[in-house]
């Protein structure tokens, strides 16, 4: 069994791709509706990359994956993504 993480954990590639704070940023689950930070989520990295959890029903909210120069987001369990302006 993988080791499971935090959203944190899983914020430099999130980061890498949206210009936001991304452990701030609101995540409405496609499977139960709840609204929680990404920094909440659950997180799960293999070797293919690393799966976020909805922390409510540990439905599947995002896969993503940084290979042979690519970004590679599957994002199927969020409903709507909700981020913040960057304060300052
Ligand atoms: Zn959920």
């Amino acid at each position: 069994m993988e080791p499971k993480l935090d959203g944190n954990a899983a914020a430099g590639t999130l980061e890498e791709i949206f210009p936001f704070e991304m452990t701030m940023a609101r995540a409405t689950c496609a499977h139960c509706g709840a609204a929680n930070m990404l920094g909440a989520a659950g997180a799960y990295m293999h070797g293919m990359g690393t799966v976020l959890r909805c922390p409510s029903c540990e439905g599947v909210l995002m896969r993503m994956a940084h290979m042979h120069g690519s970004y590679w987001l599957d994002m199927r369990g969020v409903r709507s993504l909700q981020m913040s302006e960057a304060a300052g």
